[in-house]
Protein backbone atom coordinates (compact mmCIF):
# COMPACT_ATOMS: atom_id res chain seq x y z
CA UNK A 1 0.00 0.00 0.00
CA UNK A 2 1.09 3.50 -0.52
CA UNK A 3 1.52 6.52 1.02
CA UNK A 4 0.82 10.00 0.21
CA UNK A 5 3.53 11.99 -0.12
CA UNK A 6 2.07 15.30 0.17
CA UNK A 7 2.80 16.47 3.79
CA UNK A 8 -0.80 18.44 3.59
CA UNK A 9 -2.52 15.63 3.84
CA UNK A 10 -1.19 13.74 6.83
CA UNK A 11 1.20 11.73 4.68
CA UNK A 12 4.02 10.43 6.52
CA UNK A 13 7.55 9.54 4.90
CA UNK A 14 8.54 6.40 3.93
CA UNK A 15 11.56 7.12 6.47
CA UNK A 16 11.24 7.06 10.07
CA UNK A 17 14.10 9.44 10.88
CA UNK A 18 13.05 12.28 8.39
CA UNK A 19 9.51 11.60 10.29
CA UNK A 20 11.40 12.44 13.20
CA UNK A 21 12.89 15.52 12.13
CA UNK A 22 9.74 16.98 10.49
CA UNK A 23 7.73 16.12 13.29
CA UNK A 24 10.70 17.83 15.90
CA UNK A 25 10.74 21.04 13.62
CA UNK A 26 6.50 21.39 13.56
CA UNK A 27 6.75 21.40 17.23
CA UNK A 28 9.11 24.82 16.88
CA UNK A 29 6.92 28.00 17.17
CA UNK A 30 5.11 29.21 13.94
CA UNK A 31 5.90 25.97 12.09
CA UNK A 32 3.20 23.64 10.31
CA UNK A 33 3.82 20.70 9.01
CA UNK A 34 4.67 22.49 5.43
CA UNK A 35 7.44 24.77 6.81
CA UNK A 36 8.56 21.78 8.72
CA UNK A 37 9.21 19.45 5.82
CA UNK A 38 10.38 22.11 3.70
CA UNK A 39 13.01 22.92 6.76
CA UNK A 40 13.63 19.24 7.39
CA UNK A 41 14.65 18.22 3.93
CA UNK A 42 16.92 21.60 3.38
CA UNK A 43 19.11 20.34 6.56
CA UNK A 44 19.61 17.28 4.66
CA UNK A 45 20.83 18.64 1.93
CA UNK A 46 22.88 21.43 3.45
CA UNK A 47 24.35 18.96 6.15
CA UNK A 48 26.54 21.94 6.86
CA UNK A 49 23.89 24.41 7.94
CA UNK A 50 22.55 21.26 9.98
CA UNK A 51 25.80 20.89 11.86
CA UNK A 52 25.87 25.03 12.60
CA UNK A 53 22.22 25.04 13.90
CA UNK A 54 22.98 21.89 15.97
CA UNK A 55 25.89 23.41 17.46
CA UNK A 56 24.77 27.32 17.33
CA UNK A 57 21.60 25.69 19.90
CA UNK A 58 23.87 23.45 21.90
CA UNK A 59 26.15 26.54 22.91
CA UNK A 60 22.95 29.30 23.24
CA UNK A 61 21.45 26.77 25.72
CA UNK A 62 24.72 26.66 27.53
CA UNK A 63 25.28 30.12 27.61
CA UNK A 64 22.35 32.30 27.61
CA UNK A 65 21.02 33.27 30.47
CA UNK A 66 18.40 36.25 32.44
CA UNK A 67 19.99 38.92 33.80
CA UNK A 68 19.17 38.09 37.64
CA UNK A 69 18.92 42.23 38.13
CA UNK A 70 16.93 42.79 35.62
CA UNK A 71 15.52 39.96 33.11
CA UNK A 72 17.09 40.50 30.10
CA UNK A 73 18.62 37.76 27.74
CA UNK A 74 22.56 38.32 28.34
CA UNK A 75 25.33 36.05 28.66
CA UNK A 76 27.41 37.98 31.67
CA UNK A 77 25.11 37.95 35.01
CA UNK A 78 23.91 40.59 35.82
CA UNK A 79 23.89 42.43 31.73
CA UNK A 80 25.97 44.80 30.35
CA UNK A 81 23.18 47.58 30.88
CA UNK A 82 22.93 46.65 34.74
CA UNK A 83 26.49 47.02 35.01
CA UNK A 84 27.20 50.36 33.29
CA UNK A 85 27.42 52.95 35.23
CA UNK A 86 26.66 55.74 32.75
CA UNK A 87 22.96 54.35 32.74
CA UNK A 88 20.76 55.79 35.10
CA UNK A 89 19.56 53.35 37.76
CA UNK A 90 16.63 55.85 38.89
CA UNK A 91 14.64 55.79 35.71
CA UNK A 92 13.01 52.30 35.48
CA UNK A 93 11.60 50.75 32.04
CA UNK A 94 8.90 47.67 32.61
CA UNK A 95 8.58 45.67 29.97
CA UNK A 96 7.19 42.20 29.57
CA UNK A 97 9.47 39.96 28.05
CA UNK A 98 12.97 40.41 27.43
CA UNK A 99 12.80 40.80 23.55
CA UNK A 100 11.29 44.03 24.70
CA UNK A 101 15.03 45.44 25.73
CA UNK A 102 15.95 45.30 21.96
CA UNK A 103 13.71 48.16 20.48
CA UNK A 104 14.47 50.28 23.45
CA UNK A 105 18.32 49.69 23.00
CA UNK A 106 18.07 49.58 19.08
CA UNK A 107 17.06 53.21 19.23
CA UNK A 108 19.56 54.03 21.61
CA UNK A 109 17.70 56.96 23.58
CA UNK A 110 16.81 55.19 26.50
CA UNK A 111 19.73 55.72 29.03
CA UNK A 112 18.21 54.13 31.97
CA UNK A 113 17.68 50.29 33.01
CA UNK A 114 15.26 48.38 32.79
CA UNK A 115 12.70 45.37 34.56
CA UNK A 116 11.95 42.36 32.84
CA UNK A 117 8.39 41.11 34.02
CA UNK A 118 8.28 38.09 32.31
CA UNK A 119 4.67 38.00 31.77
CA UNK A 120 1.73 40.12 31.76
CA UNK A 121 -0.93 39.89 34.15
CA UNK A 122 -4.08 37.45 32.56
CA UNK A 123 -6.56 36.67 35.02
CA UNK A 124 -8.35 34.60 32.06
CA UNK A 125 -5.09 32.66 31.58
CA UNK A 126 -3.95 32.18 34.87
CA UNK A 127 -1.68 34.24 35.11
CA UNK A 128 -1.81 36.22 38.88
CA UNK A 129 -0.16 38.57 40.60
CA UNK A 130 1.45 36.19 42.48
CA UNK A 131 2.94 34.86 39.38
CA UNK A 132 5.03 37.77 38.44
CA UNK A 133 8.07 39.18 39.94
CA UNK A 134 6.55 42.24 41.64
CA UNK A 135 8.02 41.95 44.81
CA UNK A 136 11.18 41.84 43.01
CA UNK A 137 10.16 44.64 41.24
CA UNK A 138 9.51 46.53 44.80
CA UNK A 139 12.76 45.68 45.96
CA UNK A 140 14.41 46.97 42.86
CA UNK A 141 12.80 50.67 42.86
CA UNK A 142 13.84 50.64 46.90
CA UNK A 143 17.37 49.63 46.13
CA UNK A 144 17.77 51.66 43.09
CA UNK A 145 16.33 54.70 44.60
CA UNK A 146 13.76 54.96 41.53
CA UNK A 147 12.42 58.04 40.74
CA UNK A 148 10.42 57.88 37.67
CA UNK A 149 9.20 54.25 36.36
CA UNK A 150 8.10 54.18 32.57
CA UNK A 151 5.54 51.61 31.52
CA UNK A 152 6.40 50.01 28.22
CA UNK A 153 3.77 47.19 28.18
CA UNK A 154 1.63 46.34 25.11
CA UNK A 155 -1.83 48.12 24.76
CA UNK A 156 -4.07 45.61 25.38
CA UNK A 157 -6.31 44.22 28.12
CA UNK A 158 -3.37 42.61 29.65
CA UNK A 159 -0.82 45.46 29.38
CA UNK A 160 -3.55 47.26 30.93
CA UNK A 161 -4.49 45.44 33.69
CA UNK A 162 -0.65 45.02 34.44
CA UNK A 163 0.00 48.77 34.10
CA UNK A 164 -2.76 49.37 36.74
CA UNK A 165 -1.30 47.08 39.38
CA UNK A 166 2.06 48.90 39.10
CA UNK A 167 0.47 51.94 39.67
CA UNK A 168 -1.58 50.50 42.51
CA UNK A 169 1.88 49.33 43.94
CA UNK A 170 3.24 52.99 43.29
CA UNK A 171 0.36 54.55 44.90
CA UNK A 172 1.13 56.87 47.98
CA UNK A 173 4.90 57.02 46.34
CA UNK A 174 6.46 60.24 45.33
CA UNK A 175 7.60 58.29 41.86
CA UNK A 176 6.63 59.72 38.77
CA UNK A 177 4.74 56.96 36.82
CA UNK A 178 4.60 57.64 32.71
CA UNK A 179 3.75 54.82 30.38
CA UNK A 180 4.26 55.07 26.08
CA UNK A 181 2.26 57.31 24.40
CA UNK A 182 0.57 54.84 22.18
CA UNK A 183 -0.56 56.93 18.72
CA UNK A 184 -0.67 57.26 15.04
CA UNK A 185 2.46 55.41 13.85
CA UNK A 186 4.45 57.64 11.51
CA UNK A 187 3.51 56.74 7.81
CA UNK A 188 -0.13 55.64 9.10
CA UNK A 189 -3.00 56.66 7.55
CA UNK A 190 -5.60 58.29 9.75
CA UNK A 191 -8.28 56.72 7.59
CA UNK A 192 -7.33 53.10 8.40
CA UNK A 193 -6.08 53.62 12.78
CA UNK A 194 -8.13 51.06 14.87
CA UNK A 195 -10.28 53.38 17.22
CA UNK A 196 -8.46 52.33 20.08
CA UNK A 197 -5.14 53.56 18.73
CA UNK A 198 -7.38 56.50 17.56
CA UNK A 199 -8.91 57.18 21.21
CA UNK A 200 -5.56 56.86 22.76
CA UNK A 201 -4.08 59.30 20.32
CA UNK A 202 -6.54 62.00 21.12
CA UNK A 203 -6.22 61.54 24.59
CA UNK A 204 -2.55 62.10 24.29
CA UNK A 205 -2.21 65.24 22.25
CA UNK A 206 -0.10 67.52 23.00
CA UNK A 207 -0.34 71.71 21.76
CA UNK A 208 1.98 72.36 19.14
ZN1 LIG B 1 20.40 43.48 33.73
Amino acid sequence: MSRSFDPNEGGEFQSPALERLVRSLSRLPGLGRKSATRIGLHLIDQKSVAEELLLSAAEAGQKVTNCSNCGAITEPDPCRICCNDRRNPTQLCIVATPVDVLPFEKAGFFSGRYFVLGGLLSPLDGVRSEDLPFQKLARRIEDDRVTEVIIALDASVEGETTALYVQRMLEGSDINMTRLATGIPVGGALAYIDEVTLQRAFQGRRSF
